[in-house]
């Protein structure tokens, strides 16, 4: 079943959407798997009459669809949470808090949700270990960096900002060799590259599912049979005692189907959004000068463009598309009267005047040819504004 076509669109007409790694529309196909568990079948997964059977089963066979979508060998790897951000939490702090006093490792570009957990979580016992220019972190700088009693090394496969995708099946070898466990936040990759958990040699694994056309507040936590973890959120023996909770059987429903269909779709799509993107990029790079790409080209998300024009603001290039009805991000935010770049942009040690004016345009199921062309127009129109009043003499008073 092909779900890419602008009629079954849920994007609100007018709204050029290019911010996919944000999040996601709900598709359509999801939100019908999902409807009977919003209605009738209402009832709770842990009781014993029919009508918590249903659901029961439904997520029985939600948690079968989760374990092939990431190649897990057993569907009770498969832990339901409330998103990314638990699903890492959980993995950091169950590791830690089952290994007390050893230490974490993980990258510089990490997302906040593993970054700030880490050095939260282990203090002095958390180490960052910087990735290279183009934002790969190296099996050799992995290995250099480890400490003498690492529990957990957390590195993601994607990166939220920049797309570039990790060495990762080289990056837990190198855990696996000082003795710890492998955890990989997949929230960015799931869904639009392959994953599979035993061939990479990945112990712990992140997903959200409103980053693949799925609800918001679902995900899921992959966790290789044997690997040491102490429960987080206790009060409930679901999900094997691993996350204590009603079942969210709506959500758990939607994060499946919604892996069913990028399961059908991911080879095609892969092509189809890198065509579009590699058009993207070539069409702003030939039409604005002092513009670059961040990071490697590949290995990158094929969905993932990020820009750095120089000598802009990124949120005054995204307020002039905002004006025309076109979304994307910023990878640097006005704080306090000046432009702070975000962790990742500093982590790659891009100059600040490049990096202030960083946008990143992230496509997805519903993004067209005639979008890209758009884009690109805007894109151009809105830096080519941006620098005219910020050239602009100051008014005399
Ligand atoms: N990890 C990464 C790489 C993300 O991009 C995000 C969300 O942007 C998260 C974690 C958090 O996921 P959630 O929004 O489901 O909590």
């Amino acid at each position: 079943m092909k779900a890419t076509t602008s009629a079954n669109s849920p994007i609100p007409p007018g709204i050029l959407y290019l911010d996919y790694a944000a999040t996601t529309p709900l598709a359509p196909e999801v939100l019908e798997a999902m409807m009977p568990f919003l209605t009738s079948s209402f009832g709770n997964a842990n009781t014993l009459y029919s009508l918590g059977a249903e659901c029961r089963e439904a997520i029985y066979a939600a948690r079968e669809t989760m374990a092939r979508f990431i190649g897990a060998e057993d569907p009770s790897e498969v832990v339901f949470t409330s998103g990314g951000t638990e699903s890492d939490n959980a993995a950091i702090r169950g590791v830690l808090e089952a290994n007390p006093s050893k230490s974490v490792v993980c990258s510089s570009i990490e997302h906040h949700a593993v970054l700030d957990t880490c050095k939260a979580v282990a203090r002095d016992r958390c180490v960052v270990v910087d990735v290279g220019p183009d934002g790969i972190l190296s099996p050799d700088a992995l290995r250099a960096a480890m400490p003498p009693d690492p529990c957990l090394v957390s590195v993601m496969h994607a990166n939220n900002e920049i797309g570039v995708i990790q060495p990762i099946r080289k990056l837990a070898a190198v855990a696996h060799e000082a003795g710890a466990a492998f955890h990989t936040d997949a929230v960015q990759s799931a869904g639009k590259i392959p994953i599979d958990v035993v061939e990479m040699g990945i112990d712990l694994l992140s997903i959200s599912a409103h980053k693949l056309y799925g609800p918001k507040g679902v995900g899921a936590l992959y966790v290789k049979k044997g690997t040491p973890i102490r429960t987080q959120q206790t009060g409930g023996e679901q999900e094997f005692g691993k996350r204590g909770g009603t079942s969210n059987t709506p959500g758990i429903v939607g994060l499946a189907k919604a892996a069913e269909i990028a399961m059908e779709e991911m080879a095609e799509e892969a092509v189809r959004l890198r065509a579009l993107r590699d058009r993207l990029i070539d069409g702003v790079l030939s039409l604005v000068p002092d513009c670059r790409v961040t990071g490697a080209h590949e290995p990158r998300l094929p969905h993932n463009a990020h820009f750095l024009f120089r000598g802009c603001e990124g949120e005054s290039i995204l307020l002039n598309l905002d004006h025309v009805g076109i979304c994307c991000s910023a990878g640097a935010a006005c704080a306090s009267g000046s432009v702070e770049m975000s962790h990742v942009l500093r982590a790659l040690r891009i100059e600040p005047e490049w990096g202030q004016g960083s946008i990143r345009v992230s496509l997805g199921r519903y993004t067209t040819e005639a979008d890209i062309e758009r884009a690109i127009t805007a894109l151009a129109s809105a830096v080519e504004q941006v620098r005219r009043l910020t050239a602009s003499p100051p008014l005399s008073s």
